[in-house]
């Protein structure tokens, strides 16, 4: 027997409520005001130095690529705008990026200061694969790992926002590990103002942040190794 139109479910009826309730927050918050992300790599918005991701319906502002922009973008990417973090208005600030910023800085005052007691799991034995530059497409780096190490690869995540370094900047983003070929390839978004280095990189691993992360590895950064003098 089909439900008259005047009683929606219960779940329905919450499920709209919800949404409604959302907007008009949303809207209290602030007017929002989409502009141009500082570059696009495979379609993916890059944000510039004072730009920030917004979620149509969302109270926060977003300063990574973190699980939340990641999930919208997969699931509803219409519903993902950048703006500047001038017009964020009342929104405030993710947990979740910030909680991925503290662990990046942890993790790096961690390696820097070599503080074995900080660190919960040794670090993985061959932390250091080096890489050599395959090509460079649409500001795409791709950089090939030998053979040896695809073994090693194919237990490796890239979790959103891993850096790449060059002269201890941060010029891009690691978007992707594919293991599937013979020579395991990692993929680099460059920063659009990044110029790029020929020569050789190293990518460096680590044990995943999330406690929930599926694979025993994850990376840390790809930097460009610097020539020996
Ligand atoms: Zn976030």
């Amino acid at each position: 027997m089909p439900i008259p139109k005047r009683q929606r479910s219960p779940l329905i009826r919450k499920y709209l409520n919800v949404s409604r309730s959302a907007q008009t927050e949303a809207r209290r918050l602030g007017e929002l005001k989409p502009v141009e992300p500082a570059a696009r790599r495979e379609g993916l918005p890059v944000l510039g130095d004072d730009q920030v991701y917004v979620l149509k319906y969302g109270t926060d502002y977003h300063t990574t690529w973190c699980q939340v922009v990641a999930d919208t973008w997969e699931c509803a990417p219409r519903r993902l705008f950048v703006t500047l973090l001038a017009t964020v208005g009342e929104r405030t600030r993710c947990t979740e990026c910030d909680r991925q910023a503290k662990a990046a800085r942890v993790s790096a005052a961690q390696e820097y200061h070599q503080q074995p007691r900080l660190t919960p799991e040794p670090a993985p034995p061959d932390a250091v694969v080096p890489l050599k530059v395959m090509g460079m497409a649409h500001g795409i780096l791709f950089l090939a790992a030998g053979q040896e190490y695809r073994e090693r690869l194919k237990e490796t995540a890239v979790e959103p926002a891993t850096p790449l370094y060059v002269d201890g900047r941060r010029d891009g983003l690691v978007v992707r590990l594919d293991s599937a070929s013979d020579e395991p390839l990692l993929l680099v978004q460059l920063d659009p103002r990044a110029t790029f280095r020929n020569g050789p990189y190293q990518v460096r691993l680590r044990h995943p942040l999330r406690r929930s992360a599926t694979k025993p590895y994850a990376v840390e950064s790809v930097e460009f190794v610097q020539p020996a003098p």
